[in-house]
């Protein structure tokens, strides 16, 4: 099949490349010349534009860095420029407001678009083990679904335009949440005395059990191998799990949800990042505690 494909950065490189993998004829794009350049020795065909790579196009798939570059991006030269049996999968985390809209534009411009966001960080887009979250028609999933199993090792339809995206901020807002309730269980256990590895032992089986605990343990040494092991480098950085907070914060409020435990845990990964740490991983806020 011959993908367009726009926005080679940290996840896109990767995804791209397995897309080559799997037999598709990639035509890339991105403003960076490094990632044309990383993109080309991956096996795909570069352009100089986005219309240019979507000409002729049987799907076109971006990831992007957020809501306002990906509305303008599909307004400016995808809509209107890719063929209209085109399928249009924009893989960036945005907010759903601006998920939904872009949708709404591309299907009166006789489009179908799904919003796919991703689970998983860098390490899975090159590894082909993402997983995806998919909004849009069932019909557009089941076009959506075999180029992004591609890219994946699951591909979930969550609902409508804008679910993939619903479903992407409230998973991430747990994380968030979950992660500093971890970090603060573990910096009072060490004040109570407690061996941090014999809390891990009990917490793990017990009730306090989570994924921030028993797979991304943010206590180095102590449970399976994670970015605590390496000074905090890798893993998801602070900085995108704000990001992902922040348009959790705005989707709340517009639905009038009341996420209180989100909303502290925003100003607490605010604080992060403002005081420089927004590159560390997020399980690094375990060091203010
Ligand atoms: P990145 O900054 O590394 O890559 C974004 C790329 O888009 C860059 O190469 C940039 O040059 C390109 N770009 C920007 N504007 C463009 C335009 N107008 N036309 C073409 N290319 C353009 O970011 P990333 O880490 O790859 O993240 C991409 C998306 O994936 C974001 O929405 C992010 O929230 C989401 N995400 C990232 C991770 C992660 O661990 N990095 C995990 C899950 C989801």
């Amino acid at each position: 099949m011959k993908i367009a494909f726009i926005g080679l950065g940290n996840m896109g490189g990767g995804m791209a490349a397995n897309l080559v993998k799997a037999g598709h004829e990639v035509h890339a794009f991105d403003l960076s010349a490094d990632a044309l350049a990383r993109a080309r020795d991956n096996g795909c065909a570069t352009y100089t534009s986005v219309r240019e790579a979507v000409q002729g196009a049987e799907a076109v798939v971006s990831m992007l860095p957020n809501g306002a570059i990906v509305d303008s991006v599909y307004s400016a030269d995808v809509i209107g420029q890719a063929p209209t049996c085109a399928l249009l999968l924009d893989c960036s985390t945005i907010d759903v407001a601006t998920a939904r809209k872009v949708e709404e534009a591309a299907r009166a411009a006789g489009y179908a678009m799904v919003d796919a966001p991703v689970s998983g960080g860098i390490a899975a887009a090159n590894a082909g083990t993402l997983t995806f979250m998919v909004g849009g028609t069932a019909e557009a999933f089941a076009r959506a679904e075999p180029i992004l199993s591609a890219m994946g090792k699951a591909v979930i339809h969550a609902g409508a335009s804008g679910a993939g995206q619903a479903a992407k901020i409230c998973n991430n807002m747990i994380l968030g949440a979950t992660m500093i309730a971890t970090c603060e269980a573990f910096a009072l256990a060490e004040k109570l005395g407690l061996d941090l590895q014999t809390f891990y032992d009990i917490s793990s089986k017990a009730s306090g059990q989570s994924w921030s605990m028993t797979s991304y343990c943010p206590v180095p040494g102590v449970g399976p191998q994670s970015p605590a092991d390496n000074q905090y480098q890798g893993g998801f950085a602070a900085a995108l799990m704000l990001k992902d907070l922040k348009l959790a914060m705005e989707a709340a409020q517009a639905a009038g949800a009341q996420t209180p435990m989100g909303a502290r845990a925003e100003e607490l990964y605010q604080k992060f990042a403002d005081a420089g740490h927004g590159g560390l991983d997020f399980s690094a806020i375990i060091k203010t505690l």
